[in-house]
């Protein structure tokens, strides 16, 4: 005999059956919508509200050149109604994923429309021992530097193509993503003057920044700061003998008063060229994932202003 609760259960089911129609069913509930890294999972929950549902795959400080999916991811996937990726080769494990869990949904590329920096003028990137290109191990040694979100220029067309394709799957809430839209790109702008203002302040000297992985060409093309790095544009290649030193004598030769940990990368490479060069450690740069919620780099324009103020208070007088 079934017990009172399930009767009562069962009654509630059969009046949200009689009472609710398919298209207030799909008013009422969230899309489900998968973002590759926590920087779009940020920018598709601006823009979304209340009306997505967002799964990032690769969460705060997690590394999404190294990646490794899970099943959940694909459960999460078989699920969602659009994916939206970083694209320019930055995800090398996500064909994979896709083909793999049944995705059924629009699938958005934030960077489509961009000018993307070609891999060869990629200043910081010293790779003397020749390109090896693997696609069975995920690397992305693609044509392009894949970290685009570092130029609040092209977020705005990360945050224009994100728009489209929500209102694309969920049209009767396509008036909510404008508007979110708008006052996001206000915001986005607003603080691209800033940073402007704010690097305007370092005298020409003082322009030259060290990081782990060459993440920050196109923050340095964007602001006129030069990003070098012992690593190459993923974190999967070797930083070899030879890179570091030369990156040592040009920090000795240049004067350069401080470099960068990251928060995905390896920081003991950074700490050892501090040792030998005699540079500060200038704070950490948050490049290819947020912070957690606590701390100074949980959104996307806090991981930009924060970047900003790190580099700018360091290689400052
Ligand atoms: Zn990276």
């Amino acid at each position: 005999m079934p017990s009172r609760r399930v009767l009562i259960k069962s009654a509630i089911a059969l009046l949200t059956l009689l009472t609710a129609s398919p298209i207030a069913v799909q008013a009422a509930n969230p899309a489900p919508v998968v973002a590759t890294f926590s920087i779009l999972g940020d920018m598709v929950e601006r823009i979304g509200g209340e009306h997505v549902a967002v799964t990032t795959l690769v969460g705060p400080d997690g590394d999404a050149h190294v990646y490794q999916p899970t099943t959940a991811d694909a459960r999460a996937m078989a699920e969602a109604q659009v994916l939206i990726e970083n694209g320019l080769e930055f995800e090398g494990w996500l064909d994979r994923l896709v083909n793999a869990s049944n995705f059924d949904g629009i699938r958005v590329v934030a960077t489509n429309g961009i000018k993307p920096i070609p891999f060869e003028e990629s200043e910081g990137h010293h790779d003397d021992e020749g390109h090896h290109d693997d696609e069975g191990h995920g690397h992305n040694h693609g044509t392009f530097d894949p970290h685009a979100w570092h130029s609040l220029r092209a977020a705005v067309t990360y945050v224009n193509n994100i728009t489209t394709s929500l209102a694309q799957n969920d049209p009767s809430n396509a008036s909510v993503f404008y508007l979110n839209r708008e006052a996001y790109v206000a915001e986005i702008e607003a603080l691209d003057e800033e940073i402007q203002r704010m690097v305007d302040t370092l005298p020409s000297d003082h322009r030259i920044v060290i990081t782990s992985h060459d993440a920050l060409q196109y923050f340095g093309q964007a602001y006129g700061l030069k990003f070098l790095a012992p690593q190459g544009l993923s974190t999967e290649s070797e930083a070899s003998a030879k890179q570091v030193a030369v990156l040592i004598k040009q920090i000795r030769k240049g004067g350069i008063k401080a470099v960068f940990v990251e928060n995905i990368a390896d920081s003991r490479l950074i700490e050892q060229i501090a040792n030998e060069t005699g540079a500060n450690i200038g704070g950490k740069l948050y490049s290819d994932a947020l912070s957690g919620t606590d701390g100074p780099a949980s959104t996307y324009l806090k991981m930009l202003r924060h970047n900003s103020t790190t580099i700018v208070s360091a290689l400052g007088d």
